[in-house]
């Protein structure tokens, strides 16, 4: 109800113009069982605390009649190519609740049965992928990088098909939904679809409601309350990517359908993670070998996702040179962002000139010396004067530190130190702002593939642990998680995109 546009009727049809949702019932499951579910996100939404006669209502079953439930087309680019319409193949909207300070939270299930959008796939989604989405999302929530966030997590008691080898030899894996929440969970897809079915009135009608309900900062009206918009938006989104960095995700399937209008991180597929500081690191292993989506190419990508994003807006904006220069400008505001963050990580008063190349430096010791990216950062916190190198920092690196890498690593050390020194703020001062800037826990690939076993076994109790953990990233709670990978652990190991 809250889309403007046309209704169809007959809502199993895939291609339907003028359209932006088609109302369909979650498939309904007969046996649900609880897996997880996120109180302390019920309460602050709005729904309350849970009880056994809600399990049903977890994976969508016997929904009260006064429960409107739809799923919305929208189109994207999909590894750089027009990919024409998608929409919701698997998410289906429950609506929106509005808890007692006004906050509205819209609630959609993931994997609970097909939609008009579906193409050819069965709109489930499997244990695996489920349980990344639910702890990965609230991961990132108490990192305090913007997300979508998750509520539940619950076996549908079905069997769903996967060939997540492409072997052509499928397996029967548990089925799984997750109900997650957002303010919204509209993407640049959406504009693209209205824009390429040539639906102005509706491409206008949605970003009339999309400001009116997610921007209150802008005020301003016509032409050029599109604009301020799309400046909005693509700082979010530049905000968005530095967060990334800082805390070393890697989205994995930057598509313009995965890219939230709200600059939320939004679809959790084959993300990780990442252990060792690599550039060109990809846990998306049918993004080899262009590697389009790796962690380094992410501040490029979304750059070029808000091309088309500006593409679809330009009927509405119409100013191709308030747009050109829109984007030329948001490459120099994302790497001013991403010093800045950096600064923040190694303790640094403020960004100097000489913070870039000291930055590049830093750039190829992790790469060369393959540091872990999370714990390079906690031992930086940990050191002092005499420490010893090759003790304090060879047990985070994934190669041998010989005696040059450990030569590079002295320098720059040295280097690290005079610019420490040169510091206007205190040492403590410093060091509290690297605390705030550096996890000490990060819910690794390796970590998540290992609570999966878990709860397929039916055990929990690293479901328990993880939860804690990721509930208090900054503090370290288990020591038994601030390692690297263990050797034999693969970086990618159930980051399939077959979900
Ligand atoms: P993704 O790569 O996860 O962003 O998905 C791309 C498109 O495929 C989206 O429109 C999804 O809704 C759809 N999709 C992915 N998996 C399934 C599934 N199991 N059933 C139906 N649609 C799906
Ligand atoms: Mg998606
Ligand atoms: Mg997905």
């Amino acid at each position: 109800k809250k889309f403007p546009g046309d209704f169809s009727n007959n809502p199993m049809q895939r291609n339907t113009p003028k359209v932006l949702f088609s109302t369909i019932k979650p498939a309904g499951f007969d046996k649900p069982q609880l897996i997880a579910f996120n109180e302390r996100l019920s309460e602050e939404i709005g729904l309350g605390s849970f009880e056994e006669k809600d399990l049903d209502f977890l994976v969508g079953n016997n929904l009260p009649n006064n429960v409107q439930t739809y799923a919305t087309a929208y189109a994207g680019h999909q590894f750089g190519n027009w990919a024409g319409q998608l929409g919701d193949g698997r998410a289906i909207i429950a609506g929106e609740i509005t808890n007692t300070s006004g906050k509205r939270t819209e609630i959609q299930w993931k994997g609970a049965g097909a939609t008009p959008y579906s193409r050819h796939a069965d709109g489930r989604a499997v244990l695996r992928s489920s349980v990344r989405e639910y702890l990965m999302s609230e991961a990132m929530y108490h990192l305090g990088v913007p997300t979508t966030r998750a509520l539940s997590l619950a076996f549908t008691g079905e069997d769903v098909v996967r060939d997540i080898m492409y072997s052509g030899n499928p397996q029967l894996e548990k089925g799984a939904a997750v109900i997650r929440t957002a303010e919204s969970f509209i993407r640049f897809g959406h504009f693209e679809l209205m824009s390429a079915q040539q639906e102005y009135k509706t491409l206008k009608d949605l970003l009339d409601f999309i400001i009116e309900n997610y921007y209150p900062e802008i005020t301003s009206s016509d032409i050029q309350k599109y604009k301020d918009f799309f400046e909005n938006i693509c700082i979010r989104t530049a905000d968005l990517m530095v967060e990334w960095f800082r805390v070393g995700f890697v989205h994995g399937v930057m598509n313009t359908d995965n890219m939230s209008i709200l600059g939320l991180t939004i679809d959790y597929g084959p993300y990780s993670m990442m252990d060792e500081y690599d550039l060109n690191f990809t846990p998306n292993t049918t993004d080899l070998p262009g590697r389009r989506y790796a962690f380094g190419k992410q501040g490029q990508i979304s750059q070029w996702n808000l091309w088309q994003l500006a593409n679809a807006l330009h009927p509405l904006i119409k100013d191709e040179k308030f747009l050109e220069n829109t984007l030329n400008r948001y490459g120099t505001y994302f790497w001013e962002a991403h010093d800045k963050m950096l600064c923040r990580k190694f303790g640094f008063d403020e960004l100097r000139k000489e913070d870039e190349e000291f930055f590049t430096n830093w750039q190829g010791l992790m790469q060369e010396l393959e540091l872990d990216h999370t714990l390079f950062f906690c031992q930086l916190e940990k050191f002092t004067v005499g420490t010893d190198l090759e003790e304090h920092f060879s047990n985070i690196s994934y190669t041998f530190l010989n005696e040059e890498k450990l030569g590079k690593l002295k320098n720059f050390i040295e280097n690290y130190e005079s610019r420490l020194n040169s510091n206007t703020i205190s040492r403590e001062e410093s060091l509290q702002m690297m605390a705030k800037s550096n996890p000490k826990f990060i819910l690794r690939n390796y970590l998540l593939y290992e609570c999966i076993e878990e709860i397929n076994n039916g055990q929990k109790e690293m479901l328990e642990k993880l939860t804690k953990a990721l509930e208090n990233p900054y503090e370290e709670i288990f020591p038994e998680f601030s390692i690297k990978r263990p050797s034999g652990y693969d970086d990618t190991a159930g980051c399939s995109t077959l979900s």
